[in-house]
């Protein structure tokens, strides 16, 4: 009697569960109902942990939706970045990882020479910031101009602005690798100033602030746009030689070389 209405009631939470479309529900509540007759679970500790497997597996497929729509060049994450390699960023990278930044609206600018692990951080807090329920999009410098030039051409540059204010955080990769023109620096200073204060950017650069004048063609455009980005902003220097020619550096020492050929 009793089983029949067990097998009644798994029936209907098959249908109920379809009905919801949360498919985890029906999977958890079979799989969780002998555990929590054994362990004496009371009403409200079984139906806890039959939604929270629902709401984890939702959380976790929105998170990876949302690193899919970034368009990351490549995931990276922060767990590993060799922190040994940059050990003076190691405090700054840890506190912002818990993507306080992000609430606050606050800027992060990662300096420093090539292959010293700026996009690497960008996107590793950007894949934290996904987890955290932010959209996310990552483009270089150069291809943010492209897509607001594009926007101001077709005279939606103020709906893009505002659409993209829906996003907690957009990465501008490379800022400083190509020179801007005036309308460049232009659409570039109105993506900022769309942003200050309202949602946070992760800005990277091979140039210290020094050198943005001359990307942006003009000192005084730099500077209004380097104050709207620094006034709330952690700015990280990574220092030392290339990531990515570390070991080939060795190999390619002469005298390296000769004691590899002498063995
Ligand atoms: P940058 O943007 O500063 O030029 P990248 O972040 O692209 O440098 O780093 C170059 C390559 O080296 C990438 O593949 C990156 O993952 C790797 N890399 C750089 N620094 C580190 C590090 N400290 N630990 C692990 N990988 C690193
Ligand atoms: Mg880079």
């Amino acid at each position: 009697m009793a089983t029949t209405k067990t097998s009644e009631a798994v029936k209907q939470l098959h249908h109920l569960s379809a009905a919801l479309k949360a498919p985890r529900i029906i999977e958890a509540a079979e799989r969780l109902a002998d555990t929590a007759r054994d362990a004496g679970w009371s009403y409200e500790d079984y139906l806890a942990a039959v939604l929270e497997r629902e709401v984890s597996a939702r959380n976790a497929s929105g998170a990876n939706q949302r690193i899919r729509a970034a368009g990351f060049g490549a995931r990276k994450t922060l767990d590993d970045f060799d922190f040994d390699q940059q050990p003076a960023v190691r405090q700054q990278i840890a506190a912002l990882a818990s993507g306080g930044f992000l609430a606050e609206a606050r800027n992060v600018v990662l300096l420093g020479p090539p292959g010293t692990g700026k996009t690497h951080l960008a996107i590793g807090l950007g894949i934290k910031a996904a987890h955290y329920g932010h959209r996310i999009a990552f483009a270089t410098a150069t291809e943010w101009v492209t897509r607001l030039s594009g926007a101001h051409r077709a005279g939606r540059l103020a709906a893009e602005l505002t659409k993209l204010r829906r996003y907690g955080l957009l990465i501008v990769d490379e800022v400083g690798y190509l020179p801007f023109d005036q309308d460049a620096a232009n659409l570039f200073f109105q993506l900022v100033s769309s942003r200050y204060e309202h949602a946070s950017l992760i800005l990277t650069s091979n140039l210290p602030f020094s050198g943005w004048g001359g990307v942006f063609g003009d000192q005084v455009v730099a500077a209004a746009m380097i104050d709207r980005i620094v006034h709330h902003a952690d700015v990280l220097t990574l220092k030392g030689a290339s990531y990515r020619l570390r070991n080939r550096g060795i190999d390619s020492l002469p005298s390296i070389r000769a004691e590899t050929q002498a063995n």
